[in-house]
This record gives C-alpha cells, structure tokens and sequence, in this order.
C-alpha cells in the first residue's frame, strides 16, 4: 500500500526513515491529473532509487492566470490509483495553507532563463515553480528529481536553482511521452473539445516539418513558416514559437550558434494553452 502524506512534518519524517535506512528515494513533482508523461518520471525514479516520492499539488502561486487555475483538472482518485499500479510508494498530498501557511515573498532572478518564452508570457510563473520545488526539495531532501522535457525551460530553471543555491539532489530530464499522434501529453488536453482534440496534433506536426525545412532553410525561414502554418489552421492562436538555443535558452539567427537548436512553441485552442518544443537541429 502506498503512503498517503498530507503534511510537511510527516513527509520529513517518512524521508528522513529512508534515508536513515540507507536507502535511495527519486522524487517527482506534479500537479496532479496523471497520465503516462507523469507515469515515465516515476517509472525511471523507481529504476534508479529505491523509493519514489511523488508530489500532488496544484500550485497556485505559479498560475497568472486565475481562469487556467481555475480549471486546472484534479483527479485525486484517479492519480492514486495509477500511482499505486506504478509501485510509488509515497504521495505527498499538501494543502494550500500547508505549502504556504504565511504569506509568500520570496523573489528569484535566473537572468535571461526566466526572461524568455514562459518567462515573457506568463509573468510570476517562474518564481511561483522556484518557491514550490525549493520548499518541496528542502521537505522531502531526494536523492534524484524528475522533471519532463516537456516544460524544457522549466527544466533549465531548475537546474539553475538547484546549481545556485548547492542543494544537494541531482536533476534528471525526461523526454516528452506523446500520444500516439503526436500530441504531447499533458492535464490540460483533458480540456479540449473532441474538435479541438482532433486539431491539437497539428502543432507536432508542424514542429516535425519544421525540423525537415532547417536541414535546407534559414532560421528565420523556418521561423516565419512555423509561425504561419499554425495561425493558418482554424482555432489556432500561436502564442510563440522561437527557436532557441537548447543549453541557454536565447534566440539564434544562425544554426551554428548553438550545439542544440530548439523550436518552443506555445498554441492557444479554444481556450487550453498547449506548449511542446522540438529539437530542430544539432551540431
Ligand atoms: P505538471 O503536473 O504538468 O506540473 O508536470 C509534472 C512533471 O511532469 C513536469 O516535470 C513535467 O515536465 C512532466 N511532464 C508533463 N507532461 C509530460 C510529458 N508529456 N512527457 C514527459 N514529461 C511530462
């Protein structure tokens, strides 16, 4: 049987019993309303430790938009279940005003990582991702953490955090889990209408053609392409679509500036933002 934890305390407790045992523990942060993406990170935890925690918590101060929090989805059961066919062995499950009993102030600058892309668009985002996994990292103390290559700019925020501030957990990336066409998974495609749904695997597969058109185009070409192609499909409103270097996140104008050239992209449709990234070209 899994264990179910609800505060900060006992979660302290359960992992300072691993690690007084000796034993190894993986943790993966979510916010819940599971699918095989969340699944994947638990899985490689459980292969590299002997124990994996995983995290359960909507976190509202990473949200700037009080319609997306809203109506983010919670399936709390569901969640339990499959994380219990996964073999988790723990589930921290905090409230609200257990993560944040007094009033947040804390402010995190990463430089151009939080500046860009997400950063731009969603004003706060970053800083509420850095206070929750912080306080989550200091609770739980893992030896590895999980995060999906999904939310790769999240992924180098993390990696910085953790690189500025010496706490010692090692981060490991995980490719992006799609659905069979293409759409990478994610709780908010639950949200979409069955039309929408039908549509949604075009922004993959535009990244896909795009990754063809770098081999022979200019990255403005490319750019400008991609940019067009999806404002082109009915329902799509293409928030971004940059192409970036895969280690430090900023705009090239050349293939050659990075070692890994990346396409992020953020599509709006019918109301649920959908985010994916490509690797476009490597050196
Ligand atoms: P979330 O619940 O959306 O905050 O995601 C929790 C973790 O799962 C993050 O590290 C995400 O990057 C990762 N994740 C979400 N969707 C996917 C996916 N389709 N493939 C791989 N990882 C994912």
């Amino acid at each position: 049987m899994q264990k179910i934890i609800r505060t900060r305390a006992e979660a302290a407790d359960f992992a300072a019993s691993v690690r007084f045992s000796g034993k190894t523990m993986g943790f993966v942060p979510t916010m819940g309303a599971l699918h095989e993406g969340h699944l994947s990170l638990v899985r490689k935890a459980l292969q590299e430790n002997d124990y994996c925690v995983t995290s359960i918590f909507v976190n509202p101060i990473q949200f700037n938009n009080r319609e997306d929090l809203e109506k983010y989805p919670r399936t709390p059961e569901r969640d339990l279940q499959m994380l219990e066919e996964a073999g988790c062995q723990a589930v921290f499950m905090p409230s609200v005003d257990e993560m944040y009993p007094e009033e947040v102030n804390e402010h995190y600058d990463f430089g151009h990582l939080d500046k860009v892309m997400e950063g731009a668009f969603r004003p706060g985002h970053f800083n509420g991702v850095a206070i929750v996994v912080k306080r989550l990292f200091e609770i739980i103390q893992p030896h590895k953490a999980y995060f999906g290559e999904k939310d790769y700019q999240q992924l180098a925020i993390i990696r910085e955090l953790v690189r500025r501030y010496q706490i010692p957990v090692k981060i490991v990336a995980c490719p992006i889990v799609r659905e069979d066409d293409g759409l990478a998974m994610s709780s908010r495609n639950m949200r979409l209408s069955a039309e929408d749904r039908r549509k949604a695997p075009q922004i993959y597969q535009t990244l896909l053609t795009a990754r063809q058109l770098a081999k022979e185009h200019d990255v403005a070409f490319v750019k400008n392409w991609v940019l067009e192609t999806l404002k082109s499909i009915e329902g799509f409103e293409p928030e971004y679509f940059e192409i970036a270097s895969g280690e430090t996140l900023l705009p090239v104008n050349h293939w050659d500036e990075a070692d890994t050239v990346m396409g992020f992209v953020v599509v709006w449709l019918g109301g649920v933002r959908l985010i994916d990234n490509i690797e476009l070209r490597r050196k």
